[in-house]
Formats: C-alpha cells, sequence, structure tokens
C-alpha cells in the first residue's frame, strides 16, 4: 500500500506538499525498473533529485521517484580523465572527490545544491564555468522505448540554462549516468568577479575551491534557514539595441557583453532597482541581500512563491521593458506547470 508522503524535507524550498507514494531508488537497474514500470501503467510520475530546483504547488497526485543512485568510476587516457558517475550523487561531493584526486576543473561550480543527474538538465553553472565544459556523454532511459540511450556534448544543445532535457525530451527520459571528461592539463578558471585577483601562474584549484564556497556561502541564504532554489529567474539576454536603450536611461544598469550583438543582464540588478528587494506576497519574499532569490519566510507555499514571481515579472516588464524567465520548475498536482 502506498503512502501519501511530504515532500517538506526533500525539497530546498521547504514546501509541505505530499505526494500519493515516493520510491526511493538506489541503483541504476532499480531506477530503470520503477520508472518503466510506472510508465507502462500510466501512472503520473515526477523525478526528483535533491528538490533545489523545484517549486511544488500541490499535493503531488501520483508517485515521486527519488534518484538516490550513487557510483563514480575514474578511466582516463593520455590527456584526460573520464567520470562515469550515476545520477543520484551529490554534485558537491562530486566536486570534492575530484579535488581530493587531483582532477581540477570542477572547482568554479562548488556548492551547486542537487544530484549529477540534473546537472545537464539546466546545464547548471556557476563563476564563470558551465556543466557542458565537461560534458561528454550523458546515459538515459527513454521512457517509450525502455531503451537506455547516450547523447554526446552536441546531441544535448546545452545553451545557458538549457539542453534538450528541458526542450524536446522534457518529461520523456530519465537520466541515468553522466560521463564528465577533464583535461589533465588543468587551466583555471579566474576572469569572474571574485576569482579575479588570483594570479593564473600559481593559483590552484583548492584556492579556487574554496574561494567559491567562501563567496557562497556570505551571499546566498542557507536553505537550512531560508528555503530557496537559488536564482529563480535567469538573467535576461537582450540585443545590444535594447541594452543601449536601457544604458541611456539607467546607467548603472549592470550588463555583460555575449557573441552575437547581445548582452546578458543581472535580473538581480532589474529586480533590485524596481523596487522589489525585500518585498513579500504571504510566507514568500524577495531575499534582502540577493534579489535574484526568492525565500520561503517559514509558511511559504508555492502558490505564494508563484504569485510573488509573477508580480515580480509583472513589474519588471512596466519599469524595463525585459521578460524575466523563472529558473525553476513549478510542479502541480499532475506535473509540470507555467508560471504565466
Ligand atoms: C542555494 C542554491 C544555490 C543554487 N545555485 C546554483 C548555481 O549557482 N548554478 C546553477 O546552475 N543552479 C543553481 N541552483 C539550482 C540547482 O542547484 C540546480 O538546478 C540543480 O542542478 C538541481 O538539481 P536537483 O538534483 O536538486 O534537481 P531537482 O530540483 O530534484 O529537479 C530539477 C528538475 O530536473 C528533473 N530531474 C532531476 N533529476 C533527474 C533525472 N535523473 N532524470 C531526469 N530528470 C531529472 C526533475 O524532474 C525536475 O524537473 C541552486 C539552488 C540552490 C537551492
Amino acid at each position: 500500500m502506498s503512502m501519501p508522503t511530504s515532500l517538506a524535507l526533500l525539497n530546498t524550498f521547504g514546501l509541505n506538499q505530499y505526494c500519493d507514494s515516493l520510491v526511493e531508488v538506489t541503483s541504476k537497474e532499480e531506477l530503470i525498473n520503477t520508472c518503466l514500470m510506472l510508465y507502462q501503467q500510466q501512472q503520473s510520475m515526477f523525478i526528483l533529485g535533491g528538490g533545489s530546483n523545484v517549486v511544488f504547488t500541490d499535493d503531488f497526485e501520483g508517485t515521486v521517484v527519488k534518484v538516490s543512485t550513487k557510483g563514480i568510476v575514474v578511466n582516463e587516457d593520455a590527456g584526460f580523465y573520464y567520470l562515469t558517475v550515476q545520477a543520484g550523487e551529490s554534485w558537491h561531493q562530486l566536486v570534492e572527490y575530484c579535488l581530493a584526486k587531483d582532477i581540477y576543473g570542477l572547482e568554479n561550480m562548488a556548492l551547486i545544491p542537487g544530484t549529477v543527474g540534473a546537472a545537464p538538465i539546466q546545464n547548471i553553472g556557476a563563476y564563470g564555468v558551465e556543466f557542458n565544459r565537461f560534458c561528454h556523454n550523458i546515459e538515459f532511459l527513454q521512457l517509450d522505448t525502455g531503451n537506455l540511450v547516450n547523447f554526446d556534448n552536441q546531441q544535448c544543445h546545452f545553451g545557458y540554462r538549457e539542453s534538450i532535457f528541458k526542450q524536446v525530451l522534457k518529461n520523456l527520459v530519465v537520466i541515468t549516468e553522466v560521463t564528465l571528461k577533464l583535461a589533465k592539463h588543468w587551466v583555471p578558471e579566474i576572469n569572474y568577479g571574485p576569482l579575479q585577483h588570483f594570479n593564473l601562474l600559481d593559483v590552484t584549484a583548492q584556492q579556487i575551491f574554496d574561494c567559491v564556497c567562501m563567496v557562497r556561502r556570505s551571499k546566498l541564504p542557507d536553505p537550512k534557514i531560508f528555503g530557496n532554489v537559488g536564482s529563480f529567474f535567469k538573467n535576461p539576454v537582450v540585443s545590444t539595441q535594447e541594452y543601449d536603450l536601457l544604458k541611456s536611461r539607467y546607467c548603472e544598469l549592470v550588463g555583460y557583453p555575449q557573441a552575437d550583438n547581445h548582452y546578458k543582464l543581472a535580473a538581480g540588478w532589474l529586480i533590485e532597482n524596481a523596487g522589489l528587494k525585500g518585498f513579500n506576497i504571504g510566507g514568500a519574499a524577495v531575499h534582502q541581500d540577493q534579489a535574484l532569490v526568492l525565500v520561503n519566510l517559514g509558511h511559504a507555499t508555492g502558490n505564494h512563491v508563484c504569485q510573488l514571481a509573477k508580480y515580480i515579472i509583472q513589474i519588471v516588464f512596466e519599469k524595463f521593458a525585459v521578460i524575466l524567465q523563472p529558473e525553476p520548475r513549478v510542479i502541480g498536482s499532475v506535473g509540470e506547470i507555467e508560471i504565466k
């Protein structure tokens, strides 16, 4: 008999919704068999990693499959290490594991919460480095055929917080395993903000890791204290023309030039300068120090979070004519919904 189970401790926003049943899978075989069985019985299912990029707005009428599969295998050739990692491994623990084995490259992405299996979905990134830089292969279960399929880096169509797994393959596959390719000849990435004071010639991966951890701990609210999902909105990308127009009105506007005549704007700056820092609806608030982060003041519901997000999108649009896009996945009673 399945039992309604609270998801409160399984999502970093701390939203207290229930699911009809919860299955925790600890081996790849169990993950595949469970998902195929639910799919074939046409039961609603939701695949859950660390719950650090989801907002539950209702009780989920179906089965939540919590991915807790473990295992890391390291292979190498003359130039590279290849790490094949099970989907349920913790991303941050993988970063630490690599550092301890003198395998470098992931240190800029320290302390990103969640699982390795979720990392390719939104192509996680931080401090100038994105997951796709190291992605060699993604293995996933295709639910309709029951086949295990392998995609190389190109086939994943990675972009800024984007991949094929959020587009045409959304909800059709379950990522089972990820293979990363890390060069033995390490090139540090220190172009981003707080890392710029390091010297390229003598910086160590451990120093970058320590600096990233320190800055993140000081900047981001700890989900154990104030529930959150990190950045709530993507940084919007606008044309140079739009950027120039905004910059002429707001000289302090923060934007970073991109390839092909575009600029990435700092969403946090837009929210803060729309006067929304600290603003709240019910138990959900714009964080006092980090306007890009929405927090649970204690009794937020997923609906408070969505109402707040909608309001922010509206006000930012009215003031700057820029459309903010939410980063987390919003899950209603039967599956994913859009904040509109
Ligand atoms: C404090 C904080 C800081 C953050 N900082 C960053 C940051 O710097 N950069 C960044 O990119 N992100 C950041 N995030 C967001 C989050 O950490 C990432 O999106 C992470 O990859 C989510 O992993 P998860 O395992 O928690 O996914 P979940 O939240 O469990 O799931 C997210 C989505 O992926 C799907 N999914 C999960 N696992 C699988 C699987 N194996 N197969 C198929 N679908 C799956 C789920 O169904 C869901 O739709 C932050 C979050 C928090 C709370």
